[in-house]
This record gives C-alpha cells, structure tokens and sequence, in this order.
C-alpha cells in the first residue's frame, strides 16, 4: 500500500479552499481533475518581479512588489449613471499615492485584507491612469511576512482563458502544503550516479518554483529526476506484468501429429527467412510453460497473417481453439478469405463472427464454439461479446494491435485459461518507445519482404508539376490499374481537410470523368464500404482519400499512391501509406507531392523515403528528426503519454530506470518485502500505475 498522506494528492480540485465549480472546471481542462494533475502541471516559463521602495524607481507596466501603507478605502459610490465604480484601495508609499483597483471588490474581504492605517505587502503590475499610480487587481496583498514570497523569479504555466497566473499558483501553493515527503525509492547506484538529484518532493516543488530560465530546461537535475521517476514508475509496472505471467504457468504445447509439417506444405510459397525465425520465436514460447505473449511487427505485407496462421497449428493440434481479432469487418473478411483454403485442406473447421451478422447466425456461431465445432474463428469486437464462449481456447491472434485497449485483448485471452497471445502490428516502433511502453512484451520482428515483392518506387515531386502527375494518372488508368490519392488531415480544422479533399475530388473528376470516388473519416461506414467496394470492382480507379484508408486493406491492382502535402506527415505514416500499393505482382509507386516553399528539412526528411522502403529504419529516422509526441502515427497508436520524459534528451535515463526496474522486482516482486519495494508503491501510486500490483496481487 502506498503513504495515507499520499492519498490527499487524490482529492479532486474542487476539494481546495477557495475553488468554486467555475473554478474546478478551468482547473479540470487545464491540467485534470485531481490535486496530483495540478502537481503535474509544470511551468514553462518564469517572470522576474521586482521590490521597490519607491515609486521613482518605478515605470509604467513594471511588476513590482512593495510595502505600503493602506491609507484609505473607498467603496463602491453608487451605480449612479450606471457606470459601474470599482472598489478603490488607497495606499501610500514613499510619499506617493497609488491606489489598488478592484472591480467587483467586497468591501469585508479587502478590508480584512489591507486594514487601514497598516502597512501591507502589495504585489502586481504598475499602470498610470489619469496622472495616477494605480493597480488593477494585485496579484498579491498581504501581511508584511509575505514580501519573500513575493519577490523574485516566478513560474508561468500554460494556461487556460478563464485562469490566471495568480490564481492558479495560489492553488499551487495549497497543493504544495498537502505535497508529502515520501521515502526514497530510488536505489543506492542510482543516486550515487545522479549525486545533483534531490528527493522527489523538492524535486517537484523546485520545478514548480524556477529562479532562472535554466531551472526549466527538460536536463536541468530537477526535472531530469522527475524523469527518471516516471520511467521507473513505467518500466517497474511492465516488468510486474512481465514476472506474473511467468509466474502464472502455461500449458506447453508441442507438435502432437504433422499438421504443422502439413501446413507448411500447404502454402504456395517458400516462408521468408525472418517469417521462419519468427515461427520458431513462437514455437519455442509455446513449448515453454509459461503464457506467452509476444508482439509481431513488420511492415504491411510482410507476411504476418501466414506466420499467426502457421503458428496457430501447433495449439490446434493440441486441441485448442484459436481466435483471430482483426479491427475491422473489412480486415477480418480478408482473413478469412486468405485462410480458409488453408483451413479447409487441413481439415480444420473456420468461422467468421462480425458485428454485422444475423442473429441466428451468431447464436449459431455461439453455439458451435462454445461446444468446440469452431477450430479458428476470425472476427472483430463481435468476438469479445459475453455471449462468445469457447470450449478450449488456448491461442489469440490480435491483428493491428493497436487499435485495441488492453482490456479489448484482455477480454479475449480471458475467454480461456492459459492462453497464448500474439499480437501484431504494422506501425513500426522506434526502439526506445518500444522499450518504454511494452516492455512486457517479447517482440519478433518482419523485416525481410516475401520474395518476388517489388520495392516501391517512390519519387518526390514539386506541386507545380500537379499536371504533369495527372497526365502520368491517366495513363496508368489506362492500363488496368488504380489509384489512391491522399490528402493530408491537418486535425486543426476537418472541415479545412475536407473541403481540401472535395475540390481535389473534383478535380480529378475532370480528368477521369465517372471513375473517381472520395472517402473521408464524414462518411458513415456503410457509406465508406459502398466506395471501397466500387474501387475493388474496378468502377472507380482512383481514389481520393483523407487519411482514412483503412489500415491494411489490400487491392491488388492499387499501383499508385499519390500523396499531397507529403511534408506534413510523419515518415512513419508516409510509409504506412505507401504500403497500400503494390500488393501484387506489379511494381508500386509513391509520389509525394510537395509545396515548392517547403523547408529545406522537410525535403530532406521527403528524401529519406526515396532511400528505403524499410519501415524500421524510417521509424528510427523519424524519432530521431522529430522525437516524442510529434510522430503522428503513433500519436493514434495507443502509446503512453510522458508528462516528464523528452525523448532525445533522456534515452540514457531509460536503459537506467530498465536495469533498475529489473533488480527491484526481482529482489521484491509483489513490491512488499523491502524498503525500497514499498517506497517503489508510491512511485507507482504516483503515475498511476497501482492498479498494476493490485490486479497481480488478486
Ligand atoms: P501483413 O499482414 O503483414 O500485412 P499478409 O500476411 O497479409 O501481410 O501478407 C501479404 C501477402 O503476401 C499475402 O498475399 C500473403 O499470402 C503473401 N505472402 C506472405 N508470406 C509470403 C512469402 N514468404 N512469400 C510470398 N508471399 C507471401
Ligand atoms: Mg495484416
């Protein structure tokens, strides 16, 4: 259990003295809705604020603090000729008038504030109005023991409209007060490497609290050990999970008879080198008796869908069944089109289950999986519904795994005892990102192309050229092939996007009279699938698209993909995109279109997609150009949010928290027989992470 102290962090906003519903609100789109959200909200800036004794000293817009004497309060005189008359605070300081202005001021508030006849501490931002010193709303008013506070650097947040710099730091500060000092979680060699990093509280709190510019720079030891935490915190949940399903036990499952032996007889082609390691990745996993649970990745068309298929006969003969979830109704038709040949010459029973079967058709799905009839059933989310039961489920496939919660693929896996699960993905992951958020995965990767695959050819070319590229379409219309045509989503503004889309589509249209269709994310999906399917049948041969085209569909006479704006994806879905064609027997091309401004960079980064059709080495380039959140693909993928983390500045803080990560749970695995275990419960606690050990320890 983590420090009771700790829990105060939990409240809600609303909780705090002082914050009203309108208030908590703001707070909640700001930050989030608890006290420990406010925490995590770190300054981007600071502001320097000065002591006077002396108004000569002063110059209008200066922000200042000084003491002063309060002189007199003058209340509201009436709303005589409906001007409204703020609430005036007379002050002297040094011989100088200055009067406080407050609109809507209570008279009971301020005078306890700044009773008459006393000296205060006065802090805010000069003005001049009609020949006098005057400020509108102080920041800050108060007895003469706050002047400290008050004088120096400052922090600036981001904020929302409603919030100001003042209110939300006087929140803060109350936040601070319920902040606790926690027990050191970090071990001995780490602190003896980092001897600048303070504890986590002063860590924080001086986060909160920057002197100069410097104190705000992602390396400075402040945040760099705000950093570390939140690896740490990171990597010791995966490795928790990682341990417990070792822990947990498996069945081991070998080859029983020859239908792996068979299988691989049954397939038209020879496997790919990487296809054959993979394979035997996955058998040895299965023979071991533990869960497995391993991540596939290669690129679209890589030959994933074969390698889960061959995979998944070893569990069959060991009479499991075997589920294959795929994100969509198109991708999951397309599976068990590819595979049912191979099923049936084996001998194995396949069904399919979607959303949009009949009833009685799925009642009789439920029926024959739950009695174990169904050997392989492929679906969508259809196959996580309570009414799908399985006899013996021992294997799970998760195509594009990704585009799934954990608790969509937990569903599932839970539908058996014991199973083994194998996901896949097509988005290629950095390798740092990889360690940092699935490091309780084994992975296995697909980089070889199956043979006979042509490379894309892709090309870059200037948009003034656009008719050029047209009159390049038009012939390869000709000759029986199709084309995808991309524009780019700039998530700011859909409609921008949309109507961008819709005149390209009318554009092409003049071309191509009667052939081109246009889909976007507007479209409802019976729409969307009533376009896809004229382009499959050939009606249409090009395809004006936003962004939308779902993620691994495959038309194999799609030779094209045009791509405008390319400078504004990431390389990474740029390549994405680019598998979409080419999936036959015929050469693929990309072109990506370019605005003749365009940045010297961002051309360069355009060339690296004329070098390599390896969408590893694309991922790698691409974290490397534009780092952290910025990688547009996997803004969608589902990868964790680091608050504290800057990806380029803080790789080396990550193997650490790894190596760290490894050496606690294994010292103390449920985080309950050490100091440094428990103290690790709050660090937990802290990112939310908690509810990690309390799953594994029900
Ligand atoms: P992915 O799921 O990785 O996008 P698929 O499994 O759908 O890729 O494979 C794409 C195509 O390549 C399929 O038509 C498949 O039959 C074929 N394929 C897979 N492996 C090979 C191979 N080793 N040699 C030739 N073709 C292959
Ligand atoms: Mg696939």
């Amino acid at each position: 259990m983590h420090e009771k102290d700790l829990e105060q962090l939990y409240e809600p906003v609303s909780s705090l003295y002082g914050v009203g519903p309108a208030m908590a609100k703001s707070l909640e789109r700001l930050a989030g809705s608890r006290l420990l959200d406010l925490l995590f909200h770190i300054p981007t800036g600071v502001s320097f604020r000065r002591e006077i004794t002396s108004l000569k000293e002063a110059r209008v817009g200066d922000i200042v603090t000084f003491k002063a004497r309060v002189m007199k309060h003058q209340s509201v005189a009436g709303t005589r000729g409906g001007g409204r008359q703020p609430y005036r605070v007379y002050c002297c300081l040094d011989e100088n008038m200055l009067s406080l202005v407050f609109f809507h001021g209570k008279s009971t508030y301020l005078k306890q504030q700044l009773p008459e006849n006393q000296m205060a501490v006065i802090s805010g931002k000069l003005e001049m109005y009609k020949g006098q010193w005057q400020i509108t709303h102080p920041d800050h008013v108060g007895p003469l023991e706050t002047l400290r506070e008050w004088v120096g650097y400052s922090p600036s947040y981001p904020l929302t409209q409603t919030l100001t710099q003042k209110a939300l730091q006087r929140i803060l500060y109350a936040v601070f007060r319920k902040t606790p000092v926690l027990p050191e979680w970090l071990g001995a060699q780490t602190l003896k490497w980092h001897p600048q990093w303070a504890g986590w509280k002063d860590s924080i709190l001086r986060v909160h609290t920057p002197k100069t510019e410097v104190d705000l720079l992602p390396n400075h030891p402040f945040r760099e050990r705000l950093a570390y935490d939140e690896l740490l915190a990171n990597q010791i949940a995966l490795q928790l999970v990682r341990a417990f399903n070792r822990r947990q036990g498996g069945e081991a499952k070998h080859a029983q008879s020859d239908l792996y032996e068979r299988g691989l007889k049954a397939i038209p082609f020879e496997l790919t080198g990487d296809q054959k390691v993979v394979l035997e990745e996955i058998r040895s996993d299965l023979a071991a008796n533990h869960c497995m649970n391993r991540l596939l990745q290669g690129d679209v068309g890589s030959g994933k869908t074969i390698v889960a298929f061959l995979a998944a006969l070893i569990p069959l003969e060991n009479g499991f069944q075997t589920a294959i979830m795929a994100p969509t109704e198109i991708l999951a038709r397309q599976h068990y089109q590819t595979l049912r040949p191979f099923a049936e010459s084996l001998g194995l029973t396949i069904e399919i289950l979607t959303g949009k079967d009949k009833k009685s058709n799925k009642t009789k799905i439920y029926k024959a999986s739950a009695a174990g009839e169904i050997q392989i059933i492929i679906g969508t989310h259809a196959l996580i519904q309570e009414e799908m039961t399985f006899k013996n489920l021992g294997f799970v496939v998760i195509d594009e795994q990704h585009r799934f919660g954990v608790d969509q693929r937990l569903r599932l896996s839970q539908k058996g005892v014991h199973v083994d699960c194998l996901s896949m993905t097509a988005t290629p992951i950095p390798r740092t990102l990889m360690l940092a958020s699935y490091g309780d995965l084994d992975t296995s990767q697909l980089r070889e192309k199956p043979a006979g695959r042509l490379p894309i050819q892709t090309s870059t070319v200037s948009s003034a050229r656009l008719i050029e590229v047209v009159e390049g379409i038009k012939r390869t219309v000709s000759q029986g092939d199709k084309v995808y045509w991309v524009c780019p989503l700039v998530e700011e503004s859909e409609k921008i996007d949309l109507a961008a889309a819709k005149s390209r589509y009318e554009f092409m249209e003049q071309h191509l009279p009667g052939q081109v269709g246009l889909i976007h994310g507007k479209l409802k999906p019976k729409e969307k699938e009533a376009v896809m399917k004229l382009f499959t049948q050939g009606i249409l041969t090009v395809l004006v698209a936003t962004t939308v085209i779902e993620v691994g569909v495959d038309v194999h006479e799609a030779t094209v993909m045009v791509i405008e704006h390319a400078e504004r994806f990431g390389l990474a879905q740029l390549h994405q995109l680019r598998g979409r064609v080419g999936r036959g027997t015929k050469q693929g091309h990309c072109i990506l279109l370019y605005e003749a401004e365009s940045s010297e960079a961002s051309l360069s980064r355009l060339a690296i997609m004329r070098q390599t059709n390896d969408g590893f080495d694309i991922a790698e380039e691409d974290w490397k150009i534009r780092g952290g959140g910025e990688l547009l693909g996997l803004k969608q993928s589902g990868l964790p949010n680091f608050k504290f983390v800057d990806w380029h500045l803080h790789q080396s803080l990550l193997r650490e928290a790894v190596l760290e990560a490894e050496r606690l749970v294994e010292e103390d695995p449920l985080l309950d027989a050490t100091p440094k275990g428990r103290a690790a419960q709050n660090l937990l606690y802290l990112f939310d992470k908690e509810e990690t050990v309390r799953y594994l320890k029900a």
